[in-house]
């Protein structure tokens, strides 16, 4: 069986690691980078282009190339967020039957677990090509902050993908875990994670291998995206003010500003000013415009000012729960890459009083603590324990609208909770239970998570049934519900219709998808591999031949040049493996006839040791295998 992975799904960046005998790896991508853009295009052709390569054609391509994706996991389409953010997007976002998001794209919809299962699923085969086995398990992460909804989508991404998700664990705690492991004095630390989209405060005891979550706040909306779209907004307006040109409107100079805003933020962490050039951006009667500007950091913090001191309350709000002053939290970690904004630092430092530690890598560290807990579950790490909590209120409708608070915020998990439901009226057949998440009083503005309908309760006078609703929240912070009528002590049945999200069926026609997927890329890989070595035998082939066809008699001559031009001829479509494979074998063969008689010629120099370049790695390595294949020893013929 293979290793259980650990992945940070970001918003921005993703990140997968693996626990190899007491360390943890952080698996690179093919391109050697050591965190991946959580990016997902598709071409002209079909293709699908995930991570630094979709990142790359985004420009060009930017109404069929999905980023963020994880802002839309588990929301509603009407919700405030969805609506301001629509605007922003380069590619198109609609509604779903439910009420879900969608996102369109070269005329198809997709569920937002649909593409994060797109990305889940090229991290997990760069980890099976850096542990060399198969990986079906994973720890994945999400910000504390996220509701059943989004816990429930990320889930639901994880087993489109093809995994099995073993368990689902907050963003800061699992920082937490990486940076506290093996420290053995007590410790209080809040952690600050400000990612690409969510911000996090989670206050945390770590006493000996014990990780206690003491409360956790934040905004499962605000983050490194939020600060790329105040210096684009800055853009706009300032080249409006210059040119009368409004580039809010137009996708690819928007998809530009995108791209070059937040690359200007990201220098100004380093230095005092950022020099931010488009040429071409638009163009009007007087010819093209550029767009050419000198964005200082002071302007730059008074962009995003608002974004930095809306983390303020959060983090009170964390403290109070905790029932901790500021004096009281013995460390502050800083995790997420927007933390490296020195303003970011500066306002964490204001808050709780002291320093902010900077002894963790902010965009490594969540896949690190979600390997070591793979670590723990695979019985690899012992004596760890990890205690997390509710992140928000979990309830039900009462009469009137009201949120009637059943499992408070906070409140640590695994949890079961059970609330006694009657009837409202004589001889009531049915009762509905609207459960919601959330701290608003009244239930409509809380999070609708599903309704359950309790349907065949006996005919009996109104408040005379007793129906047992049992919340069951899990280690994932996933809730579940279940119905007991506690008269008959029958369980009803009990219908959950969740309130949005993916039907099994949904879910069962996407895995099949994805591994179809799955089953052709890796069919397409191998196809290429064969094609590649097929070139590099008829290059290497066509060279022996040109040298040393004359040793050959002509039986054997037509024979190598009859396979040169079949080689050759094969369409570059060509993907039947059989085939292809035919091919390669009498390639190999005529290059066998060639070594025997480079070999056996009178007088022919064959030192194998000279013969042979560095840049001739293929030959080298053809050579070995037709010696092999002819047990021909290497000898040196005069
Ligand atoms: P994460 O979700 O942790 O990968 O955070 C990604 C966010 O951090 C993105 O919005 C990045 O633009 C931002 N980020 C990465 N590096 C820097 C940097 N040096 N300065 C400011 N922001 C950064």
């Amino acid at each position: 069986m293979g290793k259980i992975i650990g992945i940070d799904l970001g918003t921005t960046n993703s990140c997968v690691a693996v626990l190899e005998g007491s360390s943890v790896q952080v698996v690179p991508n093919s391109l050697g980078g050591r965190t991946t853009p959580s990016i997902v295009a598709f071409s002209e052709k079909g293709d699908r282009l995930l991570g630094q390569i979709a990142k790359r054609q985004m420009v060009t391509n930017a109404g069929n190339t999905v980023y963020a994706v994880k802002r839309l996991m588990g929301r509603r389409w009407d919700s405030p967020e969805i609506q301001r953010l629509k605007s922003y997007l380069a590619y198109g976002v609609t509604a779903s039957d439910k009420g879900d998001v969608r996102i369109s794209i070269r005329g198809r919809e997709y569920s937002p677990p649909e593409i994060s299962a797109m990305l889940l699923q090229y991290l997990k085969s760069m980890a099976e090509d850096f542990t060399n086995e198969a990986v079906t398990e994973a720890i994945l992460t999400v910000p504390a902050y996220f509701d059943d909804s989004q816990r429930q989508a990320t889930k639901d991404a994880g087993r489109i993908a093809g995994l099995e998700v073993r368990r689902i664990i907050n963003e800061p705690t699992a920082a937490a875990l990486a940076y506290g492991l093996g420290k053995k004095e007590r410790e209080r630390v809040a952690i600050f994670d400000l990612g690409g989209g969510t911000f996090d405060v989670s206050i945390l005891e770590l006493n000996n291998g014990v990780f206690e979550v003491l409360s956790t706040c934040g905004d499962s909306f605000l983050g490194g995206e939020d600060f790329d779209q105040r210096v684009m907004d800055w853009m706009i307006s300032e080249f409006k003010a210059e040119s009368g040109i409004d580039l809010s409107t137009d996708v690819l100079a928007r998809q530009r500003l995108k791209e070059t805003a937040e690359k200007a933020k990201c220098e100004l962490s380093a230095s005092a000013e950022t020099h931010i050039n488009l040429p071409f951006i638009a163009g009007d009667a007087h010819g093209p415009r550029h767009f050419d500007r000198v964005l200082t950091r002071a302007t730059f913090e008074n962009l995003v000012r608002e974004l930095i001191e809306r983390t303020t309350p959060y983090c009170e709000k964390a403290l109070h729960d905790a029932r901790l002053s500021r004096a009281q939290v013995d460390k502050v970690i800083m995790v997420g890459g927007q933390t490296r904004t020195p303003a970011v630092l500066q306002h964490a430092e204001r808050i709780f009083g002291r320093q902010p530690s900077v002894e963790v890598n902010p965009d490594e560290v969540v896949a690190v603590g979600a390997a070591l807990q793979g670590g723990v579950l695979e019985g690899e790490l012992k004596e760890i324990v990890l205690l997390d909590v509710l992140p928000l209120t979990l309830g039900i409708e009462t009469q009137g609208g009201l949120f009637t608070r059943i499992i408070e915020h906070n409140s640590t998990i695994p949890l079961k909770k059970t609330a006694i439901f009657t009837t409202v009226a004589d001889n009531q057949s049915t009762v509905e239970v609207h459960v919601l998440q959330g701290e608003r009083d009244v239930a409509k503005y809380n999070r609708s998570l599903a309704r359950l309908e309790l349907v065949g309760i006996a005919p009996a006078p109104r408040g005379a049934p007793q129906i047992e609703v049992t919340f069951d929240i899990d280690a994932n912070g996933i809730v579940s519900v279940s119905a007991r009528d506690k008269v008959s002590g029958k369980e009803q049945a009990i219908e959950i219709m969740p309130s949005t999200g993916l039907s099994k069926e949904e879910i069962d026609r996407m895995m099949l998808e994805a591994k179809q997927f799955a089953d052709s890329d890796r069919k397409a890989k191998e196809t290429a591999q064969i094609h590649n070595r097929i070139q590099g035998h008829v290059a290497n082939i066509a060279r022996s031949y040109a040298e040393f066809g004359r040793l050959l008699d002509n039986v054997e001559q037509a024979l190598v040049k009859e396979t040169i031009q079949q080689a050759r001829d094969l369409p570059a479509g060509e993907d039947d493996i059989p085939t292809l494979n035919g091919v390669l074998s009498n390639l190999e063969i005529c290059a066998a006839k060639l070594t025997a008689a480079m070999f056996s010629a009178p007088g022919e120099e064959t030192d194998q040791e000279n013969t042979v370049s560095e840049e001739e790695a293929n030959d080298a390595e053809m050579h070995r295998l037709m010696r092999s294949a002819m047990g021909v020893q290497r000898t040196k013929k005069v």
